[in-house]
């Protein structure tokens, strides 16, 4: 896609500083003309207070501070290559998921730019397990909003799991696009940061480190129970493989620190998160 080049040369230019001559009007008005030309493109920007951790891991998000909270702003458009884009666009693909039990088919919706903003407590130390609800119950480190492990009512999400593009995610009636179940964009099958909940805690993949431990010390909730991280009985910190482990809230990187994984399970059972939150959630318009 046109725009996308233009966004790959003007990063690159960035990157290379291959604008030498800062004084260059020439320069400038190009660049410009870049920038302008890449505004439909996804935003991404930070507010003053914001945090490093969150500057290093999030992307297609505007994020500020308003009190203890952070406010994650997302149109919920994914970059990528999905059916949901129509026929008629250019980052259309005409494949679905390919799961195990046979060929997904898509639903009728197309994906639309959403307006959601997500206000999370930046200190939240509540365990109250309160029940989440439908809709946007998180975001991803892409700016995807990411729904419960329940389907819109009338439907079960092992019916519409049946409807997930190449990259598990699929849009409501009103166009917007989400993920229930691990996103193989994000994770696969490792300990690589998905995003953050609406009660702030964050959601890991199914590892919680690199080591043999794997999936299998971890105490992993259904529909019913949260999915706090438990290595052999003792509930860890978040791990310490993600690089901005150490720019993270103090309280949230103790021993006894609360945080998600995907689920351990395959294709629909790897939802992300589950029915209940670990602690009280902040808002979600
Ligand atoms: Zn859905
Ligand atoms: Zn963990």
């Amino acid at each position: 896609m046109k725009k996308h080049l233009l966004i790959s040369f003007l990063t690159a230019c960035l990157l290379m500083n291959c604008t030498k001559k800062k004084d260059d009007n020439k320069d400038s008005v190009t660049l410009l003309a870049l920038l302008a030309l890449s505004s439909s493109s996804c935003t991404t920007s930070f507010g003053a207070g914001v945090p490093d951790w969150i500057k290093n891991s999030f992307t297609c998000v505007t994020v500020s501070v308003s009190g203890s909270n952070y406010v994650f702003k997302t149109t919920s458009v994914p970059t990528y290559k999905s059916v949901y884009w129509g026929s008629t666009s250019s980052l259309y693909e005409s494949s679905l998921y390919t799961n195990s039990s046979g060929k997904n088919s898509a639903n009728p919706n197309l994906i639309k730019s959403q307006n959601i903003t997500l206000t999370v407590p930046m200190n939240n130390t509540s365990t109250s397990a309160p029940a989440s609800s439908f809709g946007a119950i998180g975001v991803s480190t892409n700016g995807i909003v990411i729904y419960n492990d329940q389907a819109a009512p009338g439907d079960s999400l092992s019916t519409e799991y049946y409807t997930f593009d190449t990259s598990q995610g699929h849009p409501t009636n009103t166009g917007a696009y989400h993920y229930h179940v691990e996103p193989p964009k994000l994770t696969n099958n490792d300990s690589n940061l998905v995003g953050i909940a609406l009660d702030g805690y964050l959601i890991f993949g199914k590892k919680h480190d690199d080591t043999a431990n794997g999936t299998s010390g971890f105490s992993l909730g259904g529909a019913n129970s949260t999915t706090q991280c438990n290595l052999s009985g003792k509930t860890t910190s978040v791990p310490t493989s993600w690089t901005q482990a150490a720019n993270y809230n103090s309280t949230k990187t103790s021993s006894t620190a609360y945080h998600y994984h995907v689920n351990n399970g395959s294709e629909v059972n790897g939802i992300i998160l589950s029915g209940k939150y670990i602690g009280t959630a902040g808002t979600s318009q």
